[in-house]
């Protein structure tokens, strides 16, 4: 879990009317993994086999394919800073928010031009198209297998 900015123990958020508990589990949607538990599912549905999980690469791909050195990570919007909505913009501390998701997000790229370095092929997707447009999503993943094999 990342380090809570600020003093925010005893604080009421003032995150979009969200309740604390309410703010913190979708801050946790990096830790709770029901997104990547869900494009697992999907891709059984769609008979997609040989990934793996929990490989030991630059910045942890939730999903690669070894052998076609294919890493798919799945970016929870608020983590990783998708200008799509679900980012809300926090009115307590944000300009700690906004230097640690600026910094997420200067990791992300960091990672994917390190993998991409090393020959292979970054799929990043995010959450919010995950739940609204999976069959796009799972038709890229079929994409970059097909180019990759
Ligand atoms: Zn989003």
């Amino acid at each position: 879990m990342s380090h809570w900015p600020g003093n925010a123990k005893d604080q009421r958020t003032t995150f979009g009317g969200l309740s604390r508990a309410q703010l913190m589990s979708r801050v946790r949607s990096r830790g709770n993994n029901t997104t990547e538990l869900r494009l697992a599912s999907l891709l059984r549905h769609s008979g997609l086999s040989g990934w793996r999980r929990h490989q030991p690469l630059p910045g942890r791909p939730d999903f690669v394919w070894p052998k076609l050195r294919v890493a798919v990570f799945v970016d929870g919007c608020f983590w990783h800073g998708h200008n799509c909505g679900k980012n809300i913009s926090p009115k307590t501390n944000a300009a700690a928010w906004q230097t640690k998701i600026s910094g997420n997000k200067a990791r992300d790229r960091r990672v994917t031009r390190l993998l991409r370095d090393r020959g292979w092929l970054v799929l990043r997707i995010w959450e919010c198209r995950l739940s609204r447009q999976h069959t796009r999503c799972i038709r890229r993943i079929e994409l970059a297998l097909d180019h990759a094999g």
